[in-house]
Order: C-alpha cells, then structure tokens, then sequence
C-alpha cells in the first residue's frame, strides 16, 4: 500500500503511546511495584508481592521485553540487612515470580547510602536513584539502549533517575504512588498498577510476535 500514508489501522489498532520503543528494556523498581510497601523486607518472609505482577512480568517476557530491577537497598547500609540477605530475599522473589510463569533477566542494587551506619557503605554514590549509575549497569550487561527502553517506577526518584537516562518512565499508583515528595519529576505517564503499566508498555505496535 505505498500509495497511501495513511496509517489505517492505527484507529483499531490498542491506544500506542508514542514514547515507547522497542530495543530497549523494561526496568522495574521492587518495592511498591513488583513488591507491597507495608513494611521493610529484611527477610524473604517480608516479601509480598502486589496483585497480578508475576503474571505482568510474563506478559513482558513472552513478548520479548528483557526485565530487570533497579532498587536502592539503602537498609544494607544502615545495618538492617546484609547483602547475603539481600541475596536470599532476592532467591525467594525469583521463586515467587516463578510460580506466576515470570522471570527477571537481571536485579541491580545500591546498597550505599550517604548517612550510611556501616563505613564501608557510606558514599553518596552515583547508582542510588535518583543517580543513573544502575541504568547505566543495566545498559552494560544487558546491552540495551536507555533510549528505547522504559522504567517504571512508584517514587519521584525513579522518574527522574529515567528521566535523566533518557528512558520513558511510567509511575504506578500502589507503593508511594509518586507521593512521596522526594523531587519534582513528572512521569510520560501514570497508571493504576504494573499489570497497567505493562498494558501500555505492550500496547506498541509489534510488541507480540
Ligand atoms: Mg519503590
Ligand atoms: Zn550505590
């Protein structure tokens, strides 16, 4: 049809918002997105995740979106944690996605903090988010392109740690649902829950095979 420019099906086609692109990843924050925010997770048993997220990581593994989390785990540096533990919470979070036919291609964690009790994780380091450093990690090891890839996350430092990677950035409504008044960053858009989020993320064209 190269006589028409006309694209005709875009008015059936699902609602393509127009700063998302494939080539890139999906890069989720853990806690109040993939996990609840009740409480601090310092044990596997703290973890809780939030209704219908294992099923939505699937949806993005089956249609070719690599998933990775970026969190700031600023408790090891308070002493709360260990990262041994970090990485056994992190073993039962696989396991629980698990059960919902989901898989993460990568965890990137900070585990610095400024005011941090233990010394050796005292650093205003440049990966805690709102810092890009673990964008940038993700970049390196799943060779993506920030540019097309999309971070979604329920706290202002999330977007702007997007933002400042030049990713395109979703807040979610459960977690801190973006009110936590960290700094002033405003996301491409705002949706109710990941699985909402995922509807947009796969409502670009040629996102299913
Ligand atoms: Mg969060
Ligand atoms: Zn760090």
């Amino acid at each position: 049809m190269t006589g028409s420019q006309a694209s005709v099906d875009r008015s059936i086609a699902p609602k393509a918002p127009p700063f998302i692109s494939k080539g890139g990843a999906v890069l989720l924050d853990r806690d109040g997105v993939i996990t609840q925010q009740t409480q601090f997770v310092n044990a596997p048993d703290d973890l809780q995740l939030i209704d219908g997220a294992a099923r939505a990581i699937a949806r993005l593994n089956r249609a070719g979106w690599p998933v990775a989390i970026i969190t700031n785990q600023g408790g090891i540096a308070m002493g709360y944690l260990t990262e041994a533990m970090l990485h056994t919470i992190h073993a039962h979070l696989k396991e629980l996605l698990a059960e919902g036919g989901a898989r993460l291609d990568a965890i990137f964690y900070c585990a610095h903090h400024e005011h941090a009790k233990l010394p050796e994780y005292k650093s205003d380091c440049c990966c805690r988010k709102p810092q890009i450093g673990m964008l940038e990690q993700a970049r390196e090891a799943l060779n993506i392109d920030l540019s097309k890839s999309v971070v979604v996350g329920d706290r202002t430092t999330d977007i702007q740690a997007g933002i400042a990677a030049g990713c395109a950035t979703i807040l979610v409504e459960t977690g801190s649902a973006g009110e936590d008044g960290k700094i002033s960053a405003i996301p491409d858009a705002t949706v109710a829950d990941l699985p909402a989020a995922v509807d947009l993320i796969l409502s670009v064209p040629d996102s299913d095979a």
